[in-house]
């Protein structure tokens, strides 16, 4: 979508080295995209981890926790190595133009499933004004807006609102950092003005970029459902490992 115009602004980059890639060319250098880990077909029902093949359904995470309130979870690489870089420079370093090639490789891994899932909608984890501010932008939403486009479905950056800036609560129990995160959270005013035309989406694909305790998908997907929302995919692009 926008990704043709930014080529013809700015000199296109390889998302995985950042170096200049010839426009046109694929999104990310051949060599580059080879270096990646991709999840892989053994992966934990829930929240879509590796886990070792053959092992249980759930992974070590999933199985401690319990009920979660999304169903599924996909996602496309190892956070590890190169993406990771790859990650921070999108997230702090104003890359912005990688969001498109981010989503083209959940389509590829992930496709079958998402729109096998049915989402009305699409929606990304909201971040505070704040970080906003700093970032200039939410890396989430530019996600979701491209895998929207793709899958011509609306995306509603308002209807989830971060209206507390939460600071990293390592030292917490899983169970005691949703409950704060969901506090940190309400619905915001897509949530409301859906909900008064009797539209409000049943299935939605959330989105953020990286899986990793799954707090914060997990507050998230609570309050979809305290909107209303009936059934929450959690679509990321990297996700930690299962084997712990
Ligand atoms: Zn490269
Ligand atoms: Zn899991």
């Amino acid at each position: 979508m926008e990704s043709r115009i930014l080529d013809l602004l700015y000199p296109p980059r390889c998302p995985v080295c950042d170096g200049l890639r010839p426009i046109g060319a694929p999104r990310a250098h051949v060599k580059c995209r080879e270096k990646l880990t991709p999840v892989g077909a053994d992966t934990c029902m829930r929240c879509g981890k590796p886990v070792p093949e053959g092992a249980a359904e759930y992974c070590y995470d999933c199985s401690a926790k319990g009920e979660s309130s999304f169903e599924r979870g996909v996602s496309v690489f190892l956070y590890e190595g190169e993406i990771r870089e790859s990650m921070v420079r999108f997230k702090f370093h104003r890359r912005e133009e990688y969001a498109p090639w981010y989503a083209a490789e959940l389509l590829a891994a992930q496709g079958t499933t998402l729109r096998g899932f049915g989402a009305e909608a699409v929606i990304p984890v909201p971040v505070h004004r704040r970080k906003m501010r700093n970032r200039g932008y939410n890396q989430a939403e530019r996600i979701a807006r491209e895998l929207a486009y793709e899958l011509e479905l609306p995306m509603y950056a308002d209807y989830l609102r971060r209206n507390r800036f939460t600071v990293p609560q390592k030292e917490l129990s899983n169970h005691e950092r949703v409950r704060n995160l969901m506090r940190a959270l309400e619905p915001g005013w897509q949530a409301e003005w859906l909900k008064r035309q009797h539209k409000t989406p049943r299935r939605v694909i959330l989105v953020d970029d990286i899986y990793t305790t799954g707090s914060t998908l997990e507050a998230c997907s609570s309050v979809l459902k305290a909107t209303g929302v009936e059934h929450v995919m959690v679509a990321t692009i990297c996700i930690g490992g299962g084997y712990v």
